[in-house]
C-alpha cells in the first residue's frame, strides 16, 4: 500500500538536521542531499561558486546541503534530478516536453532547500536573525501551503484541475549571451529562474498558474524566439514584479481518502473576495525591479521612466509588437 500521509514540519516547527525535509524521518547528520544536484554542479563548474544566504552568510553550491533520508534521497530525488537532467540535454525542447509537474517539483526542491537552510539556522537559540522568517505568521502559512504541493515529490498526488506555478521557459540567443549558469530566488514572493545554457525557466511557485494567464499576451509573443540577454532579464522583472503584486496564497485540500486509494487528490480554493488578487501596478516600483535585472548593462531608473507612462522595453515596440534585438546597442536606450 502506497503511504499517503503527508507530512507538516511547520505543526511543531520540525528544521534540524535530524529529521528528514521531505518525510520528517529521524536521521544522521551525515544524511544529507544537495541543494543543487551533483549533475548540474558538475555541467557548469558550481562547485566552488559562491552563494549568498539569506542571512548574509557566503557557502558555495557543493556545501548547500539538507538533510534527507537515504529513502527520499535514492527513491525520490535522484531519479527526479536524472529526469531533468535528461531532458536539459535536449534543451529548450527536452524541458518543454517535462511534465511541469516535474519541473515545479524541481525548482521547489531548490527553493525549499534554500529556505529549509534557512529555518534550521534560526531554530539555533544562539542565532538572533535580522529578520527572522519563522517569526513570521503570514510567510509560514505560505510555506506550509506550498510544502503540501512539494510533497507530490514523495507522496503519490493527483492536482485536481491545477498547477501550483507560473512556469515560462525562455531561449537565449547565442550572439551576446556569456553566461552558462545564472539562478536567483526570492525568498518572499517565491520568484525564482534558472538559467541552463541557452534556456532560461522561470517560475512562480504559488500562484496556481495565475501569473502565467496575466503575462499571457507578453510570454506568446516571446515564445518561439530567441530572445536577447536583456530581453530575458526584462521579461524576468515582469515576472518578478506581478510576484511582488501578487496578494493571495492558495490553499490545499486533500479530498478525504479511501482506503483502496493509491493516490492523494488535492484540489485548491484562492480567497479572492477579502483580498484582491494583484495590488495595484506602481510604475515607479517596476522601474525600480527593472533597473535591478538590468544591471549588467548600467541601465539607470532614469533612462528606464524617460517617456511618461511608458517604461523602457526591449521586448515590445511602441506599437506593441515584438522588439528584435540582435546586439544590444548603448545608444538606442
Ligand atoms: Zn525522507
Amino acid at each position: 500500500m502506497a503511504d499517503l500521509k503527508l507530512y507538516d514540519p511547520f505543526e511543531n516547527m520540525q528544521f534540524s538536521d535530524k529529521h528528514c525535509f521531505l518525510c520528517g524521518t529521524t536521521i544522521t547528520k551525515e544524511q544529507r542531499t544537495p541543494v543543487f544536484a551533483e549533475w548540474l554542479q558538475q555541467k557548469y563548474n558550481l562547485q566552488d561558486k559562491e552563494l549568498l544566504l539569506l542571512d548574509k552568510s557566503v557557502t558555495t553550491f557543493s556545501r548547500l546541503t539538507i538533510p534527507c533520508c537515504d529513502n527520499c534521497h535514492v527513491q525520490h530525488i535522484i531519479p527526479l534530478e536524472a529526469e531533468i537532467e535528461h531532458a536539459a540535454e535536449k534543451g529548450l525542447e527536452g524541458l518543454q516536453a517535462l511534465d511541469e509537474k516535474r519541473l515545479f517539483q524541481w525548482i521547489g526542491k531548490m527553493y525549499y532547500g534554500t529556505l529549509v537552510t534557512e529555518l534550521i539556522k534560526e531554530s539555533d537559540p544562539l542565532v538572533m536573525p535580522e529578520y527572522a522568517v519563522s517569526e513570521n505568521p503570514k510567510m509560514l502559512g505560505k510555506f506550509r501551503e506550498f510544502f503540501k504541493v512539494l510533497q507530490s515529490l514523495r507522496v503519490p498526488m493527483v492536482f485536481s484541475d491545477f498547477i501550483p506555478c507560473s512556469l515560462f521557459l525562455l531561449e537565449v540567443s547565442p550572439t551576446e549571451d556569456e553566461l552558462p549558469f545564472e539562478y536567483q530566488d526570492e525568498l518572499t514572493t517565491m520568484a525564482f529562474s534558472v538559467k541552463l545554457g541557452p534556456v532560461v525557466i522561470v517560475c512562480t511557485l504559488l500562484d496556481n498558474s495565475i501569473i502565467r494567464k496575466a503575462l499571457g499576451k507578453l510570454y506568446r509573443l516571446v515564445e518561439g524566439k530567441k530572445l536577447h540577454p536583456v530581453q530575458v532579464a526584462e521579461f524576468k522583472a515582469r515576472v518578478f514584479y506581478a510576484a511582488y503584486l501578487f496578494n493571495v496564497v492558495p490553499e490545499y485540500f486533500e479530498r478525504p481518502q479511501k482506503p483502496e486509494d493509491t493516490q492523494v487528490v488535492l484540489d485548491t480554493i484562492i480567497d479572492d473576495v477579502t483580498n484582491e488578487i494583484f495590488n495595484p501596478w506602481e510604475l515607479s516600483a517596476y522601474a525600480h525591479m527593472l533597473e535591478e535585472l538590468l544591471k549588467p548593462w548600467a541601465i539607470r531608473e532614469k533612462q528606464i521612466l524617460q517617456k511618461p507612462g511608458l517604461p523602457l522595453s526591449f521586448l515590445v515596440d511602441e506599437t506593441g509588437a515584438f522588439k528584435t534585438i540582435e546586439r544590444f546597442d548603448r545608444s538606442e536606450v
